[in-house]
Formats: C-alpha cells, sequence, structure tokens
C-alpha cells in the first residue's frame, strides 16, 4: 500500500485532568458524572454536538435490562433511576415506578439530550463536543495522553486514569492494548443495524395492525424485503405518535469506514422500500413519512478490551456471581447474524433456519446454543465483575460500555444500556477512588467501591 509520513509535531496540551472519558454513551456519560461527583477533575470527550451515544445517535429508546430476567425486582438503579425520574419530569419516560413491569425503559431521545447537558453540568464535568479521539500517546505502560482533533486542530489531553467508552474501544486499540473483535473463530462481530421513525398514517386497531405485520412478513418470506422482522408498527419509544422500528440488519465490520458507509446506504434503502410499498399498496399509509433514521448506524459489537477476566455466555446463562460485581446485567445472549442474514433468521443459534446454507453456521455449530440456553435464569441476574473493566496491559485503562472485556457471547448479553449504565458508573467511581488514592484502578480495593456505589444508589 501506498504511504505517506507524517511529519513529527509538538501539540498543545489543552487540558490536564484525573480523569479523561472518551466517549458520551451509555457507558460514558454515566462514568463522566460518577467521576466528577465523586471529586476527580474529570473531561468528557465526544464527537457528536450531543451525549447519549446510541440512546440518542442510534434512536435506540427502549433502555433494556434495568430488572431481573422475567421479573419486575429492579437490578440497576443510581444513575439510571436518576436520568429516567429527570426524563420523567419533563414529559419523556414514565415514571420509574411504571417501567418496572415493562419491556425497558422507553424514552424520547430529545429528552435524554437536555437531562444528560445538565446532569453533566451539574456534577461539574468538563465536556468538550465536537471532538473526536484520533490517538493515544503511551508512556512505557501507561496511557500519557489521548490526540484529539477539532476545529481547532490537533490537541492533546492528559489525565491520570482514562476510561474508553468509545464503543469500539478505539482507546485501547490506539494503545496498543490487546483487544478481541467478535467470535473467536472469524472475527465477526454482531449484525450493524437502524433504528428508524414511521409517522403520517391512520391510526390502527390491533387486529388491522396484525394483519399488516402477517402481509409484510409474507413478503420478507417472498424476499421482497430485507428485514429481521416486521415490527415497523412497534412504539418502542416514550411517545405514540410515531412509530420507533428495529428491523434492518447489515453483516459488517463496524471498525472499517467502508464497511460502515456500505451499511448506511443499505439500512436507508431497505427502510425507503418498505415506505415506497406502504405508501402504494396499503390502505391509510398513502401519506407516511419517515420522519427520522438514526443518525448513524448502529454497531451491535466491535472490539472488546482485554481484561484479567471475560465475561462469557456461560455466566449470562447460568446468572453467575462474582465477588468483584460492580453491576448487574439481565439481557440474554441475543446474537444478530454476523453475516448479516435477515428474516427468516432472527437469532444466530442452533435453530438458525439458514443452517447448513450458512457455511459460519454448518462448521462451527458447536459454538451455537439451542433457545433455551440462552436466558439467565428466571428472576435472577448475572454480576459484572470489576475485573472486565480493566485491561491487562495498560494499568490506568478501564472500559465502561459495550467493549468490556467479554466474550462473544457474554458481551451479547451485556451490550445493552441498562447494564451499560451501571458498568460506566462503577468505572467512573473506580476512576475516582483510584485518583483519590493514588493508584490505579487495578490496585484499588473493590469492596471500598462496592460500598461507593451502594452510597450511590447503585445496586450490587
Ligand atoms: C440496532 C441496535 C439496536 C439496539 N437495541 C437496543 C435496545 O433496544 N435496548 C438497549 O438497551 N440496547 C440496545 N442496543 C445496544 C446499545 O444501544 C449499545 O450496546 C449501547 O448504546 C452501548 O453503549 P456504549 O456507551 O458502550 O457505546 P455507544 O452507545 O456506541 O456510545 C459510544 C460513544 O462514544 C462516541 N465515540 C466513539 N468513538 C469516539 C471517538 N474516537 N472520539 C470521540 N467520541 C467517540 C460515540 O459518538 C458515542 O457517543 C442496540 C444496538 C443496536 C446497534
Amino acid at each position: 500500500m501506498l504511504t505517506i509520513t507524517e511529519p513529527e509535531r509538538q501539540l498543545p496540551v489543552i487540558a490536564e485532568v484525573d480523569v479523561v472519558v472518551c466517549g458520551g454513551g451509555p457507558g460514558g456519560f454515566s462514568a463522566a458524572i460518577a467521576s466528577a461527583r465523586r471529586g476527580a477533575k474529570t473531561l468528557l470527550i465526544e464527537r457528536y454536538g450531543f451525549l447519549g451515544g446510541l440512546a440518542t445517535a442510534g434512536l435506540v429508546v427502549p433502555i433494556l435490562a434495568h430488572t431481573a430476567h422475567e421479573s419486575e425486582t429492579p437490578i440497576v438503579e443510581g444513575i439510571l433511576r436518576e436520568l429516567t425520574e429527570r426524563m420523567h419530569a419533563i414529559g419523556g419516560a414514565p415514571a420509574w415506578e411504571q417501567t418496572l413491569p415493562q419491556w425497558g425503559i422507553r424514552f424520547d431521545a430529545e429528552a435524554l439530550k437536555i437531562v444528560l447537558d445538565e446532569m453533566v453540568q451539574e456534577a461539574g464535568v468538563q465536556v468538550m463536543l465536537h471532538t473526536t479521539i484520533t490517538d493515544v500517546i503511551r508512556n512505557n505502560h501507561h496511557i500519557q495522553a489521548v490526540i484529539i482533533e477539532t476545529k481547532s486542530g490537533r490537541q492533546a489531553v492528559t489525565g491520570k486514569v482514562f476510561i474508553d467508552a468509545t464503543g469500539d474501544a478505539d482507546v485501547a486499540y490506539r494503545s496498543g492494548a490487546p483487544i478481541t473483535h467478535g467470535r473467536d473463530f472469524d472475527g465477526r462481530g454482531e449484525a450493524m443495524g437502524s433504528f428508524f421513525h414511521l409517522a403520517g398514517f391512520e391510526p390502527l386497531d390491533e387486529e388491522r395492525a396484525q394483519e399488516l405485520r402477517q402481509q409484510i412478513e409474507h413478503e420478507m418470506e417472498d424476499g421482497r424485503f430485507h428485514f429481521y422482522n416486521a415490527g415497523f408498527l412497534s412504539t418502542n419509544s416514550h411517545h405514540t405518535d410515531h412509530t420507533a422500528a428495529n428491523m434492518t440488519r447489515f453483516g459488517g465490520d463496524a471498525d472499517l469506514a467502508a464497511d460502515l458507509t456500505q451499511a448506511e446506504f443499505s439500512v436507508r434503502r431497505d427502510v425507503w422500500d418498505l415506505v415506497r410499498y406502504l405508501r402504494a399498496s396499503v390502505k391509510g399509509f398513502e401519506d407516511c413519512y419517515v420522519q427520522q433514521t438514526s443518525p448513524q448506524v448502529g454497531p451491535r459489537e466491535s472490539r472488546q478490551i482485554v481484561g484479567p477476566y471475560a465475561l462469557t455466555g456461560d455466566d449470562v446463562h447460568d446468572g453467575a456471581k462474582h465477588e468483584d460485581a460492580i453491576a448487574r446485567g439481565s439481557w440474554w445472549i441475543d446474537i444478530h447474524c454476523p453475516l448479516g442474514h435477515a428474516y427468516p433468521v432472527h437469532l444466530c443459534t442452533v435453530e438458525c433456519p439458514k443452517g447448513a446454507d450458512c457455511d459460519y453456521w454448518s462448521s462451527h455449530h458447536e459454538s451455537m446454543r439451542s433457545r433455551n440456553e440462552l436466558y439467565p435464569p428466571s428472576g435472577d441476574w448475572y454480576d459484572i465483575p470489576y475485573r472486565s473493566l480493566l485491561s491487562v496491559s495498560v494499568p490506568n485503562l478501564l472500559a465502561a460500555g459495550r467493549c468490556i472485556s467479554a466474550t462473544h457471547e457474554g458481551m451479547a448479553g451485556s451490550r445493552v444500556m441498562g447494564t451499560c449504565i451501571a458498568i460506566g458508573q462503577a468505572a467512573g467511581t473506580a476512576a475516582a477512588l483510584a485518583v483519590q488514592k493514588g493508584c490505579h484502578p487495578t490496585e484499588i480495593d473493590v469492596q471500598v467501591l462496592r460500598q461507593m456505589l451502594r452510597e450511590d444508589g447503585q445496586l450490587v
């Protein structure tokens, strides 16, 4: 490949802080709030003009796994409960108690944006939006600085502890720390996907909605659409004047701009195929329109850091408990076909109807699981161990959110937002504790961390 030499240059250090939180999604905003509230000088860096990660940039609007599996018992509270109550106060989410019997917390992404703006500022977090982390400077084993790019150019930020909440483990990867990527046998991660909002059609009663859903399923069977489900009438979000659908699927590498580009083209084309069909052939949908597609296609899985412990599918299925538990998860091993196979393929498991048609499935079926092996025990949860937030090689690095140390199957459970927010709160608190004690996150007393999390309303 042709190469070009970038000249060496001196970069201005525009901030020197205790804790640098990289990425402002569910793992990052909660880490930054927790760290600043615990007294650490905290900087939060986010490439977009708003916080929330896929909760806002992906329009992923039900926050899952805040209760135990098949139960109304909460397993995550703390910052999650607080932001839900604040969204409720401005009409953007149900009251906390109302969410407990529900499938996730349905919310309004615009309400989340303003609530997060307020929460980070009240906590005293220094926030840099429109700022992309492009590289990492290491001093022996430690991260000394992250390099950022803004409209002002290339700059550096130093810190004592760095939290990688980029979703894609960009900081760990750039630091040279070991990472894994997708399935262990071929490196492929779960399919990407994108939510979209549909509006401008006449309200349907339950019977008519069911008929229409079946009509779309028949079209999917005939290969008319590339969706993995027919849920275009789903009201995942808090408001009911539009639907919030999660149907699209694209198999590709979420760390490659070329694949991300094709994914964006593909999911938007699929959404518009549906809209054209509905307008032309379904009464009451003549004027339906795409209110919005998500600002970015959503990666479900890309890189994971390698820590002293990797969360596994068995942990999820067994409801495993750990002495160094710092968060709880209850979502199941929900693997979206990494090859992007769509209907009738919902899950990449031993039940995959593509079966022998899929080279990967047929040659690696021993790593797939049957449906009844995918769920945690009813009424129970699995712990997220603190060791899964650490790096085996960089002592001042923590991961938060979906890029923690986990296998393909383990992260298929822990990647949902209720769990990511709980992990983030733990990472931020651990970082502040390390700063206070003058040690690395690898050296803190985890039982002290657990006590601090309980004091801050978290369930551990
Ligand atoms: C299609 C789809 C449907 C899903 N459905 C659900 C669901 O219904 N419920 C649920 O709970 N979860 C769902 N998930 C999973 C969930 O949305 C994610 O796993 C979760 O948002 C991960 O949080 P995170 O903070 O780790 O990463 P992200 O949400 O990806 O946030 C990472 C943040 O870091 C920023 N960032 C990344 N790189 C850089 C960089 N180099 N410099 C600066 N900033 C950077 C990003 O802009 C982003 O704000 C779904 C995911 C997808 C893709």
